[in-house]
């Protein structure tokens, strides 16, 4: 995770415990569990949440958490200092809503609501300790949180930077459809663009706060198809590459690290250069590494569309357990 502003001295993140308050299955693949509890009063980012990240640290196989105190900016460290058996399993994860009330009125400690959209992949062989956590979510269980702190990181965790853009295309499964509904809820209400959202079944089409200029496609798959075959020849289509959407072959890179490009960071150490003019169209891609590598190629490579206008993150990789 990356501070772009830190104000004070003090860490920029924070690792605390995180309560479950509520648990809602809001269709066959996605269920909402929102997290409170006292400690996470210190947790949050001032501003626009777009797609701001989060850690999830889940229970060792025992189902206790791992013995972990607030380490400061230090959390990967502490994390790895655990023994394994007892460390539990960490995994990334956007905010899809972030609620900080005060019920004092201002002169008590606010009290602060995050809402995390998870996908359920229970398919044996295809499931990892963070969908099955989700899946048997409850009232009253706890899990570690790690975040930005609050009134320190200004931004902490958001990848979404349109600078002036014109428009954007927005383009993820559901994995990222969490973070598309939040940068379209926190956008500036005049933004232009599509959203793409390809999702496992078209009962998973969820409500979300749209600005009127941006387009929403949400993409069912059929039962069994793999992801991708619906966004990428959207996406591509989209922007007249109809001979590549008419033949589309997922890719990958050869790395267990899923693809992460942004126009500040290379996972590819390309050179990045500094753009001074911003672009008149941004796009942001997420989901499955295959599938936004396939489309890195198309984009970058056929279309020539400046890598500075694109952040392409592999969010998961299928056949590939997460480490962080
Ligand atoms: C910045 C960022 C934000 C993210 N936001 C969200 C979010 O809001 N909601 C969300 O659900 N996910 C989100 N993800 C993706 C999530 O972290 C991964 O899906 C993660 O692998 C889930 O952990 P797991 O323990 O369930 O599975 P793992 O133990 O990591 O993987 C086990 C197996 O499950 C497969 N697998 C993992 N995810 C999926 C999937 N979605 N569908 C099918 N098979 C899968 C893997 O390929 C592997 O074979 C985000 C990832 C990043 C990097």
């Amino acid at each position: 995770m990356s501070a772009e502003t830190t104000t004070t001295e003090r860490p920029s993140y924070i690792l605390t415990r995180a309560e479950v308050t509520a648990v809602e299955r809001v269709s066959p693949n996605f269920v909402r569990v929102t997290f409170g509890g006292e400690d996470l009063s210190d947790f949050g980012t001032p501003g626009a949440v777009f797609d701001a990240r989060i850690k999830l640290i889940f229970p060792a196989a025992s189902g206790a958490l791992p013995p972990l105190d607030d380490e400061g900016d230090d959390w990967w460290g502490a994390f790895l200092a655990v023994p394994e058996g007892e460390r539990g399993s960490m995994r990334t994860y956007s905010i899809r809503e972030l609620r900080v009330t005060d019920p004092s009125g201002g002169s008590g400690v606010p009290r602060t609501e995050v809402d995390v959209d998870f996908v359920l992949h229970l398919e044996p062989g295809l499931t990892g300790p963070a969908s099955r956590w989700a899946s048997a979510a409850a009232v009253g269980q706890e899990l570690f949180l790690v975040g930005p702190r609050r009134d320190v990181v200004d931004h902490g965790g958001v990848e979404y930077a349109p600078r002036k853009a014109a428009s954007v295309i927005l383009a993820g499964d559901e994995t990222a459809a969490p973070a598309i509904a939040r940068i379209l809820g926190d956008a500036p209400r005049d933004l232009r663009g599509v959203a793409f959202i390809e999702v496992p079944s078209a009962a998973d089409v969820l409500p979300i706060d749209v600005p009127a200029g941006v387009e929403v496609r949400w993409l069912p798959r059929a039962a069994g198809q793999l992801h991708g075959l619906e966004l990428i020849p959207a996406v591509l289509g989209h922007l007249g590459d109809e001979d590549a959407a008419d033949a589309v072959e997922v890719e990958d890179i050869d790395s267990e690290d899923p693809l992460w490009e942004t126009p500040e960071h290379s996972g590819l150490r390309d050179e990045i250069t500094a753009v001074d003019a911003p672009a008149e169209r941004y796009f942001w891609i997420a989901g499955e590494s295959g599938v936004v590598t396939t489309l890195r190629r198309h984009l970058v490579k056929d279309l020539g569309i400046d890598r500075s206008q694109v952040a392409f993150m592999g969010y998961w990789r299928r056949g590939v357990a997460m480490r962080g």
